[in-house]
């Protein structure tokens, strides 16, 4: 866990307006509608006052990246805010099925099949449903997650017609040494051609870019929480 010395000097209220601003702007350049694009506030790393100050300026939807950090810091959060829509936007091992759908509202790493079996069996059981967005590896990167593009279409079916999954949309983070635009651009392609409604793509560098190209979830960390610290 990061150290948790109260910082109540922070930029957090003023860096989500600065960044939902840069939203509206990106999306009234595009003629879409700055409601329509949903941002994730990704806190991970960073502690329960940063997030709390998120959450006292209005802020509700986030996105963490590890099961363990999320039950540490945020029932009592849930507790103090029931309307919390909470994301995970990382990868998710098996045998961490029923602890995620515990807490997560929203569940953006869905890739491969044992993991949607996994899932489909776990809200069976539990009656958690959560929704679940698919991470398509669109530049073929070995050492990441996500199912690749060619898989896709037969992934989808398993999902969506074999499993009943939830399946809401399509999430990608393109390789870091590229041009976002064209992987954007294709994600939303994707989206659209399998009658999906959500593109979650676009992070600090470039969610301008993504809203742009019809993102219509952007997950920001640095820019509304400041750099990570490690942990
Ligand atoms: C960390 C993370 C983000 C946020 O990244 P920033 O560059 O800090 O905005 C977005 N999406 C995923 C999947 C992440 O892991």
């Amino acid at each position: 866990m990061p150290n948790s010395t109260y910082d109540n000097n922070n930029n957090v209220p003023e860096n989500l307006l600065t960044v939902k601003s840069r939203i509206s702007e990106a999306a009234n350049k595009a003629g879409r509608i700055p409601e329509n694009i949903k941002l994730v506030a990704v806190s991970k790393n960073h502690t329960v006052e940063l997030i709390s100050s998120a959450l006292l300026a209005g802020h509700r939807i986030f996105g963490e990246n590890r099961i363990q950090e999320t039950q540490l810091k945020w029932p009592v959060l849930i507790d103090q805010y029931p309307d919390i829509s909470l994301h995970l936007v990382g990868s998710l091992q098996t045998n961490k099925v029923k602890d995620a759908l515990a807490i997560f509202d929203v569940i953006e790493t869905v890739d491969r099949p044992k993991l949607a079996q996994a899932i489909a069996r776990e809200i069976d059981r539990s009656g958690n449903y959560p929704e679940c967005y698919i991470e398509v590896n669109l530049g073929n990167e070995s050492q990441k997650g996500g199912i690749f593009p060619e898989e896709l279409e037969g992934f989808i079916a398993l999902c969506r017609d074999d499993l009943a999954l939830p399946i809401c949309g399509l999430m990608c983070i393109p390789p870091s040494s590229e041009e976002p635009a064209p992987y954007f651009a294709l994600l939303k392609k994707l989206t659209l051609r399998h009658g999906l409604l959500e593109s979650s793509m676009g992070m600090s560098r470039d969610y301008d870019v993504a809203v742009t190209f019809g993102a219509t979830v952007v997950r920001v960390g640095t820019e509304i929480f400041g750099e990570r610290n490690a942990i």
